[in-house]
């Protein structure tokens, strides 16, 4: 059975190599050709014994996903369709900046956490990507972007906002995370790479201890009654559990403070009731906002925060000390911005159909 190099990181790649008889830095340099140069032929990898690279290539292989379609935005955003197989695809985003370039990539086909604004938790969850496929979005994006006159890398940053929960498929995503940060592979700083979850608190525990990098919460409500409807899984780890979270990941996060993510709906969590009771939710936690106006999708049922309102939202918490962005929407003629990633999802949990039979009643 072949194998795909591109489901290992280096230490997974070293144990490869000992089980063929090979020494250790034989990894170190198979990740270089791999991910820092992007070669993918065993061919051209000059510096490693011609017995070796064609022993390789008849056991194992290095292989992206397939592209099914890229598309650039007038603003330079890039979108790019995975083909993930059995016709199901999932989306990458590039985002271009003055000071940075952001891949945002996907970690599941679909998503089964049901987060009620979000297109892809409407979708239903299919499947985990694997390694390979998580990684070689990062991959694909290096090759098509390349690099700037002075040699350096366009993509700056990585952030796991695309498609799907990337703390629902734990080992996989640490895997891919320990290959952005291997200086022999994309040698990218804890501090440029984010995990955003909705907050699952006992595999947040485990980021921590195990690949600590930046990390995003999707909080989306001030207030449990709120969040319970808006984020399902709050009824699992309501509030309280996940701010006691936060604090634990910080002793260990490359950065002082996590970021919160917060949708703004249109009457429904953007009132300066709900920025006052923001306030006093994450009083003990050292953090900055991001405020997302709602992108809308077909059949969504909400509306995107007046810009009167999200300016006063902000205000408050502004007033209040806290650093606030507010998300700019990017790559709004290709559909590229956050919650309107659609791919295509076979949903295995039927959820498509449950959503269908809601509308209809
Ligand atoms: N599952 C992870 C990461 C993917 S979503 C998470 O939930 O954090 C990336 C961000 O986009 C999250 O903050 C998510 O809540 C937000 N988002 C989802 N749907 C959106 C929409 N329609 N408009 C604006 N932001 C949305
Ligand atoms: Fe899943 Fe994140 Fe969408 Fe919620 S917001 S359904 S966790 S992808």
């Amino acid at each position: 059975m072949t194998v795909n190099l591109l489901d290992f990181d280096q230490l997974k790649l070293a144990e490869f190599f000992a089980g063929l008889g090979e020494k250790p830095f034989r990894a170190k340099q198979l990740m270089r050709w791999m991910h820092h140069f992007g070669v993918s032929d065993f061919g051209q990898m000059t510096d490693v014994a011609k017995s070796l690279r064609e022993k390789l290539a008849q056991i194992a292989v290095i292989q992206p996903p397939m592209v099914k379609l890229e598309q650039i935005s007038e603003d330079g955003t890039r979108k790019w369709l995975i083909d993930v197989g059995e016709g199901n695809g999932v989306e990458t985003v590039f985002i271009p900046e003055d000071d940075r370039g952001t891949l945002c990539i996907s970690s599941q086909v679909g998503c089964a956490l049901e987060c009620t604004f979000c297109s892809t938790g409407r979708q239903g969850f299919n499947r985990n990507l694997t390694v390979s496929e998580i990684i070689g979005q990062l991959w694909l994006a290096n090759k098509a972007l390349g690099r700037d006159p002075r040699g350096e890398r366009i993509i700056s940053n990585v952030v796991m906002m695309g498609m799907g929960e990337p703390l629902a498929n734990f080992d996989r995503v640490v895997t891919a995370l320990n290959i952005m940060l291997d200086d022999s592979a994309y040698g990218l700083s804890r501090r440029r790479v984010t995990v955003s979850t909705s907050g699952l608190v006992p595999a947040m525990d485990r980021l921590r201890e195990e690949c600590p990098v930046a990390l995003a919460i999707s909080l989306h409500a001030p207030n449990d009654i709120l969040r319970d409807e808006i984020v399902p899984i709050n009824k699992k780890y309501p509030l309280a559990e996940l701010m006691a979270a936060c604090r634990r990941y910080l002793e260990k996060a490359p950065r002082d403070f996590v970021t919160f993510e917060y949708v703004m709906l249109s009457g429904i969590n953007d009132t300066p009731s709900h920025a006052r009771q923001l306030i006093e939710l994450v009083h003990d936690v050292p953090c900055k906002f991001n405020l997302i106006p709602f992108n809308p999708f077909p059949n969504s049922g909400y509306m995107t925060s007046e810009p009167e309102n999200i300016r006063r939202f902000r205000g408050i918490l502004s007033e209040a000390g806290y650093i606030v962005t507010t998300r700019k929407t990017r790559g709004e003629d290709i559909d590229a911005a956050c919650g309107q990633l659609a791919g295509k999802v076979r949903d295995k949990t039927k959820r498509q159909a449950k959503y269908m039979m809601e509308l209809r009643v």
